[in-house]
């Protein structure tokens, strides 16, 4: 895909406030492919003056005319799938298979859900003597990062649309062509000038502004805690909701009773996928002593085979982050038992599956988020030494447990802080709700708790 000269406003590319541009380098070779705009406060006022103006008309729209447009988006996602899995791949270096599979498959299924779910749900609803009316938020401020570019977009954009709301997209600087796509395929879709508009832009300037306008009702976060704490602080002095996407540190609980071999088949494939870059990794694999010494040589053997299928981060400020926690762990006493810091190729910004074993809860490397291919596998004695390690953390976003027995798996579950457990492997579910406990960030997405994010309430009494 050729990039954009402009930014999407008002139903129509339109050029930049400014001259800035970003380059876009192919972190695979590391050339740069493309250019697009750096929008300014000012391309990010026009854009919400745009979704402003356009507020009544959407949220007036009977909700079944919202789910035809979604599910036309629905439908031109995915028949423009393997041009934006190629753009993906282009932007973001995962692998094209991966790209046409995960980063397409799962926003597809969610703006299908949303379709579904804009048709049929619950807009007004009768209790006692009332009635109350779930009314769409306003105008949403959206901003979201590169490590799934087109689903961080989609389970933002698609519940704000089926909400009524309208909404101003600042995507991550690393994968704005992702956004461009998504932004023709809203157009095609037929949604009308000014519900959806994209600015593209640097963090601290477009997206700080669009943070920070004051016409913007609802700011919708995913990215670092460090970025999220500050939009959040800002919004608490406007009395502004905010949703936050934050990191993680889940952990990976493999009970005694579990089939030891798959459950490190699937946990080494499950940190590794998009080289690590997942915010719900099953970062920390927790193993009883027993089965310790077993389990690290299955993970040593399935990081192996991984090796010739992961692609490269997405930046070299990311490579040096992950290396950097990669010789943390070596200097505090973890044993590396696969990858490390050698480059596995010349170009690119590579990092071979690493695992380290011997990790105690206390280490860098199992306390704070790499968001690169590290694994580390700690050693548990009993089943409450298992929790308080899980439990451990800052962050509560997602996790594991392997058991023998579901019922045996799902009461461990049960007592973990966290949003989103899978009990034996799991499947991934567009309506199941996702987001984190503790610091891992505020209010959930997808499904019908995602939409409740965009939605406020209004009740009538009789
Ligand atoms: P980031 O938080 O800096 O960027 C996320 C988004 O926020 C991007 O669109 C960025 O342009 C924007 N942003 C940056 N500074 C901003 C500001 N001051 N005001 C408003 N918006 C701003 O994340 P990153 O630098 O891309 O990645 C750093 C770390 O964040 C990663 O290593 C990882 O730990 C974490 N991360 C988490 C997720 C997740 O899904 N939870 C995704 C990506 C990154």
């Amino acid at each position: 895909m050729k990039a954009r000269d402009g930014m999407y406003i008002d139903g129509a590319w339109r050029p930049a406030a400014g001259r800035d541009v970003i380059e876009v380098v192919n972190p695979a070779d590391e050339e740069i492919i493309d250019r697009v705009p750096a929008g300014s406060a000012e391309d990010v006022d026009r854009a919400v003056r745009a979704a402003r103006a356009a507020l009544p008309a959407w949220s007036a729209t009977p909700p079944a005319e919202r789910a035809a447009r979604l599910a036309a988006l629905r439908d031109v996602l995915a028949a423009r799938k393997d041009e934006i899995a190629a753009t993906i791949t282009a932007e973001l270096g995962s692998p094209l298979p991966f790209s046409q599979a995960v980063h397409l498959g799962a926003p597809i299924a969610v703006a299908g859900s949303y379709a579904e779910l804009a048709a049929t749900h619950a807009f007004e609803e009768k209790v006692g003597n009332s009635t109350v009316h779930h009314e769409p938020i306003g105008v949403v401020g959206a901003i979201t990062p590169w490590n799934y570019p087109l689903h961080q977009i989609v389970a933002k954009v698609a519940p704000a649309l089926a909400a009524g709301c309208t909404v101003v997209l600042k995507p991550a600087e690393d994968t704005p062509l992702t956004a461009q796509a998504f932004a023709e395929a809203v157009h095609e879709a037929g949604v009308p000038a000014g519900v959806f508009n994209l600015v593209t832009g640097l963090g601290p300037v477009a997206g700080q502004a669009l943070a920070e306008h004051p016409d913007v009702d609802l700011v919708s976060f995913t990215g670092s805690t460090a970025v999220g704490s500050r939009i959040a602080a800002t919004a608490g002095a406007a009395v502004k909701k905010v949703a936050l996407e934050l990191g993680g540190k889940s952990a990976n609980v493999v009970l005694p009773s579990a089939d030891l071999a798959k459950a490190v088949n699937v946990g080494v494939a499950n940190v590794m996928s998009n080289s690590g870059q997942t915010c719900s990794a099953w970062t920390r694999m927790l193993v009883h002593s027993s089965q310790y010494a077993a389990a690290v040589e299955l993970a040593v053997a399935a990081a192996a085979k991984y090796g010739e299928r992961i692609g490269p981060l997405v930046n070299a400020r990311q490579r040096d982050r992950v290396r950097g926690y990669i010789e943390k762990g070596v200097a505090e006493g973890a044993r590396l038992v696969a990858g490390g810091v050698e480059p596995p190729r010349e170009r690119g910004y590579f990092v071979s599956p690493t695992v380290f074993a011997d990790v105690t809860p206390e280490m860098t490397i199992a306390q704070e988020e790499i968001f690169g291919p590290v694994l580390s596998i700690l050693r548990y004695e009993d089943e409450a030494d298992a929790l308080r390690i899980a439990n451990g953390t800052v962050y509560g976003l997602a996790g594991a447990v392997w058991a023998g027995d579901e019922a045996e798996a799902v009461a461990f579950a049960r007592r973990m802080e966290t949003g989103q457990v899978d009990i034996n492997g799991g499947r991934f579910n567009p309506l199941a709700p996702f987001g984190g406990y503790k610091q891992s960030g505020v209010g959930r997405e997808l499904g019908v708790h995602g939409l409740a994010e965009y939605l406020q309430t209004k009740s009538l009494q009789f």
